[in-house]
């Protein structure tokens, strides 16, 4: 049964509504005639255009200037800064021009400003407009610059926070300054959710999209203000007066009369400001109910009532998008995301906490929006936060379902790793390398599956970040057993009694964790406190290598590289003996569970990396000496970046050549299943979101438990196919490529996850 879809992101887009569709679909079956045809369907077609540029006047308040039929915002704002632009290279250039923009503008204005300026070869600086914590221009530096603009560009309506600017204000900042610089005003975001009168300001351009109010994408218009300059940016037939040609795009247009028509009729389509100011306050409230911690990334006095910025504690943008996803509900995360840096330009330029901007979700709604609709949409987001429970992952009134969290678990912060692990047959947990930023959600976890810390310990003492176990372990005094609460700096229980003979004989310290064992091993190189931990969850009295289910090498061995040997507490020396050591006590495939994964690949193993690492393969196999290693290692470590931050402190790493993953369509997925083949599909989706939306015959294995997966059912990887399904088919392609790193081969993935189902 399909799921149904609440759209909560119109202000990337909206559903063409009906009664648009329908005129778009009479617009290109009966009238779709030529304009500038003098036959009788040409006629009509050109009737019909014009009526909607009147309706378009009416509804911008622009008795005077031109209205020009676009493709979208996008063109227009070409067409404003090239005019602008034009006219400024035949006046006199004023000392130190500048381009002026808001700082929270949409990128198409920044980018245009740039690549014509550098085109039309003219000497300005782009400068951004500051804004205060509102997202509200900062009028005295624009007072104080203006007077050098060659042309400035401001928002009404900002898409990710819905502030709105005091334009009677920025007016008067402006030409009392520069009575003549060209000025542009944005007004995407503002059509339908303002008033407006652009007749009686003094805007040079104002270009608007139809796609953002209920039209197809591929039509807008742009309003120029009376002798305001203008350049043409498409010529040709001569079509517009000559201002823009190309054939006109008479479906688009006949969805604007439609969608015009229907705003300045008061039947009913459009819900007045009122109205939506109470379904803001509607949905404010399910969100602070739902969420107590929320913070709102918006100062709802200044912003349209139709966008809602938030950030919860705690929680990424990734992480609320997948929830939000998986209950049907579609809101935007309010940032570019890239592999690494998930943050909003816009909330940093308005000064907000680095927090709010990485966390923040959007949740846009039209003027169309109905109350059935509101009421369909609150109860749903309580759905998909109630589902939370099952992951622990926030504290709620009602009784968290407990799902028997056992074995492995992966945390990330950045590429820093901290792993838990409860042992499968008690409560007893270990955390090892603990990270600050994960110490809150750990305390909750642990709380919630009402586990027992044995340990919270440290593989050495990191560079890069502070060891936050001291303050874990202080947080979850009344659990841990107080015998074992007085530890040495790295964590380990100074009342350890227990003991564990390694395959070579060694004889090591050991911390029962129920019926599994918690091993540790001097691994002295990396730093000289360095040390590795190994979990065995049987309890035998020698562990042989392959007794070891996972092992904790810190920054010892990472995906794709050896920890860096240079700091003042480093030694390459002891560092390759420990690698020799390790190559004794694990097996080539033990999983060895890094500090720090840069390229999501989970975990490694020594074989693994051996393929990869071609001076580790030469330690394990003996085929280098100590000299010769100290050397190359020096070598190694000389690629450090050692930038304040740097993801890369800890070791260089580049990302290993990517396997070739074999990618099934979902439609290939159906037929599998329908042929009956031997196969098992994993949905890799957090278990909340799994909750959500179960796929029919999958398990679960979240992400953060996949390592643990690899160690518990090898053996099922190299029988029958297992097929990796997630949301995007991104999370999947990642775990397809860790697992083939680690030498399965028997992995598939479904391009296009879900989305594509
Ligand atoms: N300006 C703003 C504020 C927008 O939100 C958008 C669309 O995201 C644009 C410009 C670009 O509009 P179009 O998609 O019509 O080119």
């Amino acid at each position: 049964m399909s799921q149904q879809e609440f759209y909560l992101d119109s202000n990337a887009t909206t559903v063409v509504l009906p009664p648009i569709a329908e005129a778009v679909m009479s617009a290109l079956t009966q009238e779709f005639g030529n304009p500038s045809s003098s036959h009788m369907t040409g006629i009509r077609a050109k009737a019909r255009m014009e009526r909607t540029r009147g309706l378009a006047r009416k509804v911008m308040g622009a008795e005077r200037g031109r209205v020009i039929f676009t493709s979208g915002a996008t063109e227009g704002i070409q067409t404003a800064v090239i005019s602008s632009l034009q006219a400024a290279k035949s006046r006199p250039m004023p000392e130190k021009p500048v381009l002026l923009y808001g700082a929270t503008e949409h990128k198409a204005v920044p980018e245009t400003l740039k690549h014509w300026a550098r085109l039309f070869d003219i000497p300005a600086e782009v400068r951004a407009i500051p804004v205060d914590t509102r997202g509200r221009l900062d009028m005295e530096f624009i007072a104080e610059h203006v007077g050098r603009a060659l042309m400035i560009c401001t928002m009404a309506v900002n898409n990710e926070t819905g502030c709105y600017q005091d334009l009677s204000a920025l007016e008067r900042a402006i030409r009392d300054h520069n009575p003549n610089v060209p000025w542009m005003v944005d007004c995407v975001q503002a059509l339908g959710k303002l008033p407006m009168a652009l007749s009686e300001t003094t805007i040079d351009y104002a270009p608007f999209s139809g796609h953002k109010l209920y039209a197809p994408k591929g039509i807008g218009w742009l309003y120029v203000r009376e002798g305001a300059e203008f350049t043409p940016v498409i010529a040709g037939g001569g079509q517009e007066s000559g201002l823009r040609s190309g054939t006109e795009n008479g479906a688009g247009i006949a969805a604007l009369e439609t969608l015009f028509t229907l705003m300045l009729d008061t039947d009913g389509t459009f819900a007045s400001q009122q109205t939506l100011l109470r379904y803001r306050q509607t949905l404010a409230d399910t969100l602070t109910r739902v969420f107590p911690e929320l913070v709102f990334n918006q100062d709802h006095a200044c912003s349209v009532p139709t966008t809602l910025n938030f950030s919860v504690p705690g929680f990424s943008s990734k992480e609320l998008m997948d929830l939000f996803d998986a209950a049907g509900i579609r809101v935007s995360s309010g940032s570019a995301c890239s592999s690494k840096v998930t943050r909003s330009f816009v909330l940093d330029a308005m000064g907000l906490p680095a927090w709010q901007s990485e966390s923040a979700i959007r949740l846009s709604f039209g003027p169309a929006m109905t109350e059935a609709e509101l009421q369909a949409v609150c109860a749903r987001i309580d759905t998909a936060v109630a589902a939370l429970s099952t992951s622990c992952l926030l504290e709620n009134e009602r009784d968290a379902e407990k799902f028997g969290l056992k074995g492995l678990i992966q945390f990330k912060a950045g590429s820093s790793c901290c792993w838990l692990y409860v042992d499968p047959d008690t409560d007893q947990c270990v955390v090892i390398d603990p990270v600050d930023s994960l110490n809150e959600r750990l305390e909750r976890l642990i709380r919630c599956q009402d586990l027992v810390p044995m340990a919270i310990v440290d593989t050495h003492g990191h560079a890069d970040h502070v060891s936050s176990g001291v303050a874990l372990r202080e947080s979850l005094s009344d659990r841990i057993p107080e015998a074992l609460m007085a530890v040495d700096a790295l964590g380990w229980p100074n009342a350890c009694g227990s003991r564990r003979t390694l395959s070579d004989g060694q004889v090591m310290p050991a911390l029962e964790l129920g019926n599994s064992v918690l091993v540790r091993a001097p691994q002295p190189g990396h730093t000289d406190d360095s040390v590795a931990f190994f979990i065995s969850r049987h309890g035998r009295s020698t562990l042989l290598g392959e007794d070891i289910d996972f092992a904790f090498c810190g920054d010892t061995i990472l995906p794709g590289t050896l920890g860096r040997t240079n700091f003042s507490n480093s030694d390459p020396l002891a560092m390759f003996h420990s690698l020799v050591q390790l190559g004794v006590w694990l097996t080539p495939d033990t999983l060895i569970c890094p500090c720090h994964d840069y390229h999501h690949q989970f975990a490694t193993s020594l074989a693994a990396e051996s393929r990869e690492q071609g001076l580790l393969a030469s330690v394990l196999s003996g085929r280098i000496g100590e000299q010769a290693f100290v050397q190359a290692k020096a070598d190694l470590d000389s690629n450090l970046c050692d930038d304040p931050g740097s993801e890369l402190m800890c070791g260089a790493t580049t990302p290993s050549q990517a396997d070739q993953v074999e990618e099934l369509t979902p439609a290939e997925l159906r037929q599998w299943q329908t042929e009956q083949r031997r196969l098992s599909v994993v949905d890799i989706r957090e278990p909340h979101e799994f909750a959500l939306s179960p796929t029919p015959q999958s398990e679960n294995v979240p992400l953060s438990r996949l390592v643990d997966f690899i160690g518990q059912q090898r053996y099922r990887l190299d029988t029958d196919p297992v097929v990796l399904i997630c949301r995007s088919g991104s999370r999947s392609l990642l775990a397809c490529q860790s697992l083939r790193r680690l030498g399965v081969s028997n992995i598939v993935h479904v391009a296009g996850g879900h989305a594509l189902s």
